[in-house]
């Protein structure tokens, strides 16, 4: 938009939504499109959830927010949850993504510290991560395209290919604190580790006293079909970071940590303003209330097999234009034989929404509660989408 007052920070699509309910977007000029982009995984129980709705209100009319100088119960509460379902025994709360990278580091920086290394402060990545867009999370990241024009990367950052153990291991050195990765990689094209690899990062950690943090903000809070997607490999880490999906929308993020690792983080040594106040933890409380609810990640499981199956026939009928579908759970990627902008503004024409990502995929995160009927819908409008970009091939090979 010309003469914006805006950073010009994001290409915006020229669309502006009113109002939600359940997949279902209403654009301003009354355009209905079924969202399988859910806010990039965050709107997790869809739009106007009415459990989510209470929730909000009902803390809206007590209390917004109190300083961490405080006792504030619904952390407390949120934690304890977040424990009894977790590898974890203590959670700090943030407002973001970043700020849970951020403070996964701090957590991993400090049990060096405190234990007797505290010359271990370097983390091991991995290449087509997104770790958020601080300094210190594009440091982490490693991508180009976000280090670019911001000054010297900050120093602490090692990164290797993707699923390349064998060159994390030789990276290890006496400097070196911790490994962090994406069970399941979001923005860098939905690429999951093989739970192999998973199990020898956990031993390699473990043989050097490293911290293996994993980045479960995207693909966290039943995304996957499991509450996290680590529990698919059965390999836990020491430290995790999660935001997206756990506020519903609501900005929100957490660092999960056990016992061991979360040792070096006391009074004064880490903290927050905004994180973890009564607004949210109102909302996140209520999240779990759905998510944990006897049956839900199966429901998430059943549905996503449906969608994939969809997904793979349609990639059958268009291999000009899709070269596979990957992923988890309502977790999903179209790999795309076109360029994936091209993909996902033909599915947009079609009334669906998606979300572009690394390695010329395009996601789809449709809300958790997404209905049978709205899948079908969705495969619906992504086949159309799909014909029409063939039928555009087709006419420009003539
Ligand atoms: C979105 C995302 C982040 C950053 O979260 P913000 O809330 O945007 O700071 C970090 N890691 C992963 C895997 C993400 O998908």
């Amino acid at each position: 938009m010309s003469g914006s007052a805006l950073f010009d920070t994001f290409a915006r699509a020229p669309l502006a939504f009113e109002r939600g309910d359940g997949s279902w977007l209403v654009a301003d000029n009354g355009r209905r499109y079924l969202d399988f982009g859910a806010g990039i995984a965050v709107n997790s129980l869809g739009y106007s959830h009415p459990h989510l709705l209470a929730a909000l209100n009902e803390q809206a009319a007590k209390l917004w927010h109190v300083s961490n100088l405080y006792e504030i119960p619904g952390q407390t509460r949120l934690a304890e949850r977040l424990v009894a379902s977790t590898f974890a025994d203590r959670v700090f709360f943030t407002n973001s993504g970043a700020e849970a990278i951020e403070g996964a580091i701090k957590t991993a920086r400090r049990y060096q510290f405190v234990n007797g290394h505290p010359e271990r402060f370097r983390t091991i990545t991995f290449e087509g991560a997104f770790h958020g867009r601080t300094l210190a999370t594009i440091a982490a990241g490693g991508q180009a395209k976000y280090l670019e024009g911001f000054g010297p990367k900050a120093d602490g950052f090692d990164q290797v290919a993707f699923d390349d153990v064998d060159a994390a291991e030789n990276l290890i050195g006496p400097e070196t604190a911790a490994i962090m990765l994406e069970p399941l990689q979001g923005e860098g094209g939905i690429r999951s580790f093989p739970t192999q690899s998973l199990r020898r990062l956990r031993d390699l950690c473990d043989q050097h006293g490293l911290l293996l943090i994993f980045d479960e903000v995207q693909c966290g809070v039943g995304r996957t079909g499991r509450f996290f997607a680590h529990e698919w490999a059965g390999v836990t880490p020491d430290i995790m970071a999660v935001a997206k999906g756990i506020g519903g929308g609501f900005p929100m993020g957490a660092v999960l940590a056990t016992e061991a690792a979360a040792s070096g983080m006391k009074a004064g040594v880490h903290g927050t303003t905004f994180g973890g106040n009564p607004l949210a933890m109102a909302v996140g409380n209520a999240v779990l209330d759905v998510v944990l609810e006897d049956g839900f990640l199966d429901e998430v499981s059943r549905k996503a097999l449906l969608m994939k199956q969809g997904l793979a026939s349609i990639a059958d009928e268009y291999p000009d234009v899709i070269e596979e579908i990957r992923g988890s759970g309502l977790m999903l990627g179209v790999k795309c034989r076109v360029a994936n902008a091209t993909f996902n503004a033909a599915l947009r024409e079609e009334g669906l929404l998606a979300v572009p990502a690394g390695d010329n995929v395009v996601r789809l995160l449709p809300a958790l509660t997404v209905t049978d009927a709205d899948i079908r819908d969705g495969l619906d409008r992504i086949r159309a989408g799909a014909k029409a970009v063939s039928a555009s091939l087709a006419s420009a090979a003539n």
